[in-house]
Protein backbone atom coordinates (compact mmCIF):
# COMPACT_ATOMS: atom_id res chain seq x y z
CA UNK A 1 0.00 0.00 0.00
CA UNK A 2 1.32 3.34 -0.79
CA UNK A 3 1.60 5.74 1.48
CA UNK A 4 0.68 8.87 1.75
CA UNK A 5 2.70 12.00 1.54
CA UNK A 6 1.88 14.18 4.41
CA UNK A 7 0.14 16.62 2.01
CA UNK A 8 -2.41 14.40 1.00
CA UNK A 9 -2.86 13.21 4.42
CA UNK A 10 -3.72 17.62 5.29
CA UNK A 11 -6.24 17.55 2.36
CA UNK A 12 -8.19 14.66 3.54
CA UNK A 13 -7.67 16.17 6.80
CA UNK A 14 -9.21 19.38 5.61
CA UNK A 15 -11.43 18.18 3.64
CA UNK A 16 -12.92 16.11 7.28
CA UNK A 17 -12.67 19.65 9.35
CA UNK A 18 -14.79 21.42 6.47
CA UNK A 19 -17.46 18.53 6.49
CA UNK A 20 -18.01 18.85 10.17
CA UNK A 21 -17.91 22.36 10.06
CA UNK A 22 -20.49 22.26 7.24
CA UNK A 23 -22.46 19.74 9.51
CA UNK A 24 -22.81 21.91 12.46
CA UNK A 25 -23.96 24.92 9.97
CA UNK A 26 -26.58 22.56 9.14
CA UNK A 27 -27.95 21.72 12.23
CA UNK A 28 -27.43 24.99 13.73
CA UNK A 29 -29.61 26.40 10.71
CA UNK A 30 -32.39 23.52 11.03
CA UNK A 31 -32.27 23.90 14.50
CA UNK A 32 -33.18 27.97 14.47
CA UNK A 33 -35.94 27.44 11.80
CA UNK A 34 -37.61 25.19 13.84
CA UNK A 35 -37.04 27.21 16.80
CA UNK A 36 -39.18 30.32 14.77
CA UNK A 37 -41.82 27.52 14.41
CA UNK A 38 -42.43 27.22 18.06
CA UNK A 39 -44.43 29.61 20.08
CA UNK A 40 -41.91 32.09 21.79
CA UNK A 41 -43.60 32.00 24.96
CA UNK A 42 -41.77 30.26 27.88
CA UNK A 43 -45.02 29.66 29.71
CA UNK A 44 -45.97 27.15 26.34
CA UNK A 45 -42.47 25.41 26.40
CA UNK A 46 -43.90 21.89 28.11
CA UNK A 47 -47.31 22.12 25.45
CA UNK A 48 -46.53 19.09 23.14
CA UNK A 49 -46.06 20.35 19.96
CA UNK A 50 -48.66 20.65 17.47
CA UNK A 51 -47.64 19.87 14.10
CA UNK A 52 -47.43 22.80 11.56
CA UNK A 53 -50.43 23.92 9.51
CA UNK A 54 -49.20 23.97 5.75
CA UNK A 55 -52.59 24.85 4.53
CA UNK A 56 -53.26 29.28 4.12
CA UNK A 57 -55.02 31.06 7.38
CA UNK A 58 -58.46 31.82 5.91
CA UNK A 59 -58.97 35.57 5.86
CA UNK A 60 -62.14 37.05 5.58
CA UNK A 61 -63.25 38.86 3.21
CA UNK A 62 -62.92 42.68 3.57
CA UNK A 63 -65.68 44.19 4.43
CA UNK A 64 -66.91 46.61 1.61
CA UNK A 65 -69.84 48.42 0.83
CA UNK A 66 -69.94 50.20 -2.80
CA UNK A 67 -72.33 53.07 -2.87
CA UNK A 68 -73.22 55.42 -0.04
CA UNK A 69 -75.69 57.50 0.46
CA UNK A 70 -75.05 60.89 2.64
CA UNK A 71 -77.53 62.50 4.72
CA UNK A 72 -76.71 65.57 7.04
CA UNK A 73 -77.08 65.66 11.16
CA UNK A 74 -76.50 69.13 12.68
CA UNK A 75 -73.84 69.19 15.02
CA UNK A 76 -76.17 69.47 17.74
CA UNK A 77 -77.24 66.24 17.58
CA UNK A 78 -73.45 64.57 18.08
CA UNK A 79 -75.28 65.29 22.39
CA UNK A 80 -77.87 63.41 21.11
CA UNK A 81 -78.41 58.98 20.90
CA UNK A 82 -77.50 55.92 22.72
CA UNK A 83 -74.33 56.51 22.51
CA UNK A 84 -73.60 59.82 24.19
CA UNK A 85 -70.56 59.67 26.73
CA UNK A 86 -71.78 61.99 30.01
CA UNK A 87 -69.12 61.71 32.13
CA UNK A 88 -66.74 63.87 34.94
CA UNK A 89 -64.73 65.56 31.88
CA UNK A 90 -67.57 65.44 29.17
CA UNK A 91 -70.58 68.12 30.04
CA UNK A 92 -73.83 66.68 28.50
CA UNK A 93 -75.45 70.02 26.92
CA UNK A 94 -78.55 68.83 25.34
CA UNK A 95 -81.70 69.92 26.64
CA UNK A 96 -84.04 66.56 26.72
CA UNK A 97 -87.04 67.29 25.47
CA UNK A 98 -90.01 66.64 27.98
CA UNK A 99 -91.96 64.47 25.41
CA UNK A 100 -89.52 62.26 25.00
CA UNK A 101 -89.60 61.04 28.70
CA UNK A 102 -92.07 58.69 30.36
CA UNK A 103 -93.05 57.70 34.03
CA UNK A 104 -91.98 54.65 34.11
CA UNK A 105 -94.60 53.51 37.03
CA UNK A 106 -96.85 54.40 34.56
CA UNK A 107 -95.34 53.24 30.86
CA UNK A 108 -94.24 49.98 32.20
CA UNK A 109 -95.81 46.57 31.29
CA UNK A 110 -93.37 44.41 33.44
CA UNK A 111 -94.07 43.06 36.90
CA UNK A 112 -91.52 45.30 39.01
CA UNK A 113 -91.72 48.15 41.37
CA UNK A 114 -91.05 52.02 40.73
CA UNK A 115 -89.79 54.00 43.23
CA UNK A 116 -92.88 56.85 42.50
CA UNK A 117 -94.51 58.39 39.90
CA UNK A 118 -91.41 61.10 39.69
CA UNK A 119 -88.84 58.38 38.02
CA UNK A 120 -89.11 59.47 34.45
CA UNK A 121 -86.77 57.59 31.37
CA UNK A 122 -86.40 57.98 27.74
CA UNK A 123 -89.17 56.67 25.58
CA UNK A 124 -87.84 54.38 23.92
CA UNK A 125 -86.20 52.42 27.03
CA UNK A 126 -89.24 51.71 28.75
CA UNK A 127 -90.02 48.74 26.63
CA UNK A 128 -86.13 47.08 26.82
CA UNK A 129 -86.32 47.66 30.47
CA UNK A 130 -89.57 45.89 30.47
CA UNK A 131 -88.16 42.55 28.89
CA UNK A 132 -84.95 42.64 31.27
CA UNK A 133 -87.18 42.39 34.02
CA UNK A 134 -89.14 39.99 32.77
CA UNK A 135 -85.86 38.03 31.88
CA UNK A 136 -84.80 38.43 35.60
CA UNK A 137 -88.46 37.51 36.84
CA UNK A 138 -88.08 34.26 34.58
CA UNK A 139 -84.41 33.34 35.37
CA UNK A 140 -84.88 34.14 39.82
CA UNK A 141 -88.62 34.38 40.22
CA UNK A 142 -87.63 37.64 42.08
CA UNK A 143 -89.43 40.93 41.27
CA UNK A 144 -87.35 42.74 44.37
CA UNK A 145 -85.31 44.88 41.94
CA UNK A 146 -87.08 48.64 42.41
CA UNK A 147 -85.99 51.59 39.95
CA UNK A 148 -85.07 53.75 42.06
CA UNK A 149 -84.32 56.67 39.96
CA UNK A 150 -83.90 58.09 35.79
CA UNK A 151 -84.15 61.15 34.35
CA UNK A 152 -82.74 63.67 36.61
CA UNK A 153 -82.99 67.58 36.18
CA UNK A 154 -79.84 69.98 36.90
CA UNK A 155 -81.18 71.10 39.72
CA UNK A 156 -81.87 67.84 40.94
CA UNK A 157 -78.30 66.65 40.34
CA UNK A 158 -77.55 69.91 42.17
CA UNK A 159 -78.97 68.93 45.13
CA UNK A 160 -78.05 65.01 45.60
CA UNK A 161 -74.31 66.62 45.25
CA UNK A 162 -74.54 69.25 47.86
CA UNK A 163 -76.33 66.51 50.14
CA UNK A 164 -73.30 63.95 48.93
CA UNK A 165 -70.46 66.63 50.03
CA UNK A 166 -72.56 67.97 53.14
CA UNK A 167 -72.68 64.31 54.34
CA UNK A 168 -69.22 63.64 53.76
CA UNK A 169 -67.59 66.63 54.20
CA UNK A 170 -65.41 66.24 51.18
CA UNK A 171 -65.32 69.12 48.30
CA UNK A 172 -65.33 66.71 45.50
CA UNK A 173 -67.68 63.66 45.27
CA UNK A 174 -67.03 60.42 42.89
CA UNK A 175 -69.89 58.55 44.21
CA UNK A 176 -71.97 62.00 42.95
CA UNK A 177 -72.01 63.60 39.79
CA UNK A 178 -71.53 67.24 39.65
CA UNK A 179 -74.67 68.94 37.64
CA UNK A 180 -74.15 68.53 34.63
CA UNK A 181 -72.42 65.92 34.46
CA UNK A 182 -74.55 62.70 35.14
CA UNK A 183 -75.85 60.41 32.38
CA UNK A 184 -79.08 60.77 34.35
CA UNK A 185 -79.62 64.22 32.55
CA UNK A 186 -79.98 61.82 29.35
CA UNK A 187 -82.90 59.54 30.19
CA UNK A 188 -80.86 56.94 29.39
CA UNK A 189 -79.83 55.84 33.32
CA UNK A 190 -81.58 53.88 35.45
CA UNK A 191 -80.59 53.26 39.50
CA UNK A 192 -81.60 50.20 41.00
CA UNK A 193 -82.82 49.20 44.48
CA UNK A 194 -83.73 46.19 46.23
CA UNK A 195 -87.15 46.46 47.41
CA UNK A 196 -88.12 43.45 49.99
CA UNK A 197 -90.98 41.14 50.09
CA UNK A 198 -91.21 42.27 54.08
CA UNK A 199 -91.19 46.22 52.68
CA UNK A 200 -87.87 46.86 53.52
CA UNK A 201 -85.10 48.18 50.97
CA UNK A 202 -81.39 47.42 51.29
CA UNK A 203 -78.66 48.82 48.28
CA UNK A 204 -78.62 46.69 45.21
CA UNK A 205 -74.98 45.75 45.52
CA UNK A 206 -75.28 42.97 42.35
CA UNK A 207 -74.77 39.84 44.28
CA UNK A 208 -75.97 36.44 44.50
CA UNK A 209 -79.24 36.46 42.50
CA UNK A 210 -78.90 39.93 41.13
CA UNK A 211 -75.51 38.91 39.42
CA UNK A 212 -78.16 37.91 37.07
CA UNK A 213 -77.66 41.56 35.77
CA UNK A 214 -74.35 42.49 35.00
CA UNK A 215 -74.35 38.95 33.14
CA UNK A 216 -77.20 39.43 30.92
CA UNK A 217 -78.18 42.84 30.65
CA UNK A 218 -76.07 43.44 27.43
CA UNK A 219 -79.04 40.87 25.93
CA UNK A 220 -81.31 43.98 26.53
CA UNK A 221 -79.09 46.63 25.24
CA UNK A 222 -77.70 47.70 28.64
CA UNK A 223 -74.76 48.10 30.61
CA UNK A 224 -73.41 48.19 34.00
CA UNK A 225 -71.81 51.54 33.61
CA UNK A 226 -70.08 51.75 36.56
CA UNK A 227 -67.83 48.01 37.09
CA UNK A 228 -65.14 47.87 39.94
CA UNK A 229 -62.34 47.13 37.53
CA UNK A 230 -63.01 50.51 35.75
CA UNK A 231 -63.09 53.13 38.29
CA UNK A 232 -59.53 54.30 36.78
CA UNK A 233 -61.43 55.51 33.90
CA UNK A 234 -64.61 55.54 34.72
CA UNK A 235 -63.52 57.96 37.94
CA UNK A 236 -66.43 56.86 39.31
CA UNK A 237 -66.74 54.22 42.02
CA UNK A 238 -67.98 50.96 41.67
CA UNK A 239 -71.72 51.31 40.84
CA UNK A 240 -73.68 48.05 40.74
CA UNK A 241 -76.98 49.39 40.88
CA UNK A 242 -76.51 52.37 37.85
CA UNK A 243 -77.26 50.67 34.40
CA UNK A 244 -76.82 52.51 30.99
CA UNK A 245 -78.81 51.67 27.83
CA UNK A 246 -76.96 51.89 24.68
CA UNK A 247 -78.28 49.78 22.43
CA UNK A 248 -77.94 45.62 22.30
CA UNK A 249 -75.23 45.93 19.94
CA UNK A 250 -72.53 48.19 21.65
CA UNK A 251 -74.09 46.54 25.62
CA UNK A 252 -73.17 43.38 23.42
CA UNK A 253 -69.86 44.72 21.98
CA UNK A 254 -68.71 45.91 25.06
CA UNK A 255 -69.56 43.08 27.47
CA UNK A 256 -67.86 40.35 24.85
CA UNK A 257 -64.65 42.72 24.64
CA UNK A 258 -64.71 43.48 28.71
CA UNK A 259 -64.90 47.66 27.78
CA UNK A 260 -66.55 50.63 29.69
CA UNK A 261 -68.17 53.20 27.38
CA UNK A 262 -65.41 55.40 27.70
CA UNK A 263 -62.83 52.76 25.95
CA UNK A 264 -65.80 52.01 23.59
CA UNK A 265 -66.27 55.34 22.35
CA UNK A 266 -62.53 56.15 21.78
CA UNK A 267 -61.75 52.61 20.25
CA UNK A 268 -64.35 53.53 17.53
CA UNK A 269 -62.84 55.91 16.33
CA UNK A 270 -60.60 53.67 14.38
CA UNK A 271 -63.59 52.27 12.50
CA UNK A 272 -64.34 54.43 9.31
CA UNK A 273 -66.00 53.89 6.34
CA UNK A 274 -62.12 54.21 5.04
CA UNK A 275 -60.32 52.10 7.46
CA UNK A 276 -63.16 49.13 7.99
CA UNK A 277 -65.89 48.59 10.32
CA UNK A 278 -66.19 47.59 13.83
CA UNK A 279 -68.19 43.93 13.38
CA UNK A 280 -70.02 42.24 16.26
CA UNK A 281 -72.67 39.49 16.17
CA UNK A 282 -75.68 39.77 19.48
CA UNK A 283 -76.62 36.66 20.69
CA UNK A 284 -79.50 36.29 18.30
CA UNK A 285 -77.15 36.22 15.36
CA UNK A 286 -78.37 39.40 14.38
CA UNK A 287 -74.79 41.07 12.62
CA UNK A 288 -73.99 44.92 12.80
CA UNK A 289 -71.17 46.80 11.27
CA UNK A 290 -70.36 50.45 12.83
CA UNK A 291 -68.21 52.62 12.29
CA UNK A 292 -67.20 56.84 13.21
CA UNK A 293 -67.80 59.46 11.65
CA UNK A 294 -65.98 62.83 12.52
CA UNK A 295 -68.35 65.41 13.46
CA UNK A 296 -68.28 68.93 11.29
CA UNK A 297 -68.02 72.22 12.67
CA UNK A 298 -71.83 73.04 11.73
CA UNK A 299 -73.52 69.93 10.16
CA UNK A 300 -71.68 66.79 9.26
CA UNK A 301 -72.40 64.38 6.63
CA UNK A 302 -72.85 60.56 7.18
CA UNK A 303 -72.48 57.81 4.71
CA UNK A 304 -75.08 55.62 4.86
CA UNK A 305 -74.01 52.07 3.02
CA UNK A 306 -76.63 50.98 -0.49
CA UNK A 307 -77.79 47.31 -1.00
CA UNK A 308 -77.22 46.38 -4.45
CA UNK A 309 -81.08 47.30 -5.42
CA UNK A 310 -79.88 50.96 -3.97
CA UNK A 311 -81.78 50.81 -0.68
CA UNK A 312 -79.84 52.07 2.28
CA UNK A 313 -79.34 49.51 4.84
CA UNK A 314 -81.14 49.37 7.83
CA UNK A 315 -79.02 51.86 10.34
CA UNK A 316 -79.23 54.12 13.28
CA UNK A 317 -76.58 56.74 14.15
CA UNK A 318 -76.07 58.51 17.84
CA UNK A 319 -73.49 61.33 18.72
CA UNK A 320 -70.93 60.32 20.98
CA UNK A 321 -71.36 63.95 22.79
CA UNK A 322 -67.32 64.47 22.02
CA UNK A 323 -66.45 64.56 18.50
CA UNK A 324 -68.72 62.97 16.26
CA UNK A 325 -71.10 60.06 15.61
CA UNK A 326 -71.28 56.22 15.62
CA UNK A 327 -73.80 54.19 12.64
CA UNK A 328 -74.94 51.23 13.23
CA UNK A 329 -76.05 49.48 10.13
CA UNK A 330 -77.57 45.88 10.91
CA UNK A 331 -76.87 43.55 8.15
CA UNK A 332 -79.24 40.36 8.37
ZN1 LIG B 1 -76.98 56.34 38.87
Amino acid sequence: MAKRTIWQRLKYKNIAIALAILLILIILIVNSCSKNEDVPDDSNDNLPQTSVDNTEPEVPEPVVFEKYDMITVSSEEIGKGYLVLVNNNTVYNTQVDEDSLSIVGQAKTGRYPVKDYTVLLDNSIIAPLDEMMKGFLEATNLNTVMILSGYRTYEKQQELYNDELESTGQDSSTLVAKPGYSEHHTGLAIDFKVYNTDGTYQDFDGTGDYVWFSDNSYKYGFINRYPADKTAITMIDNEPWHFRYVGIPHATAMKKNGLCLEEYVDLLKNYTVDTGFFEVSDDSGTEYRIYYVAGGDESTNIPIPLKENGQPYEYTYSGNNVDGFIVTVTMN
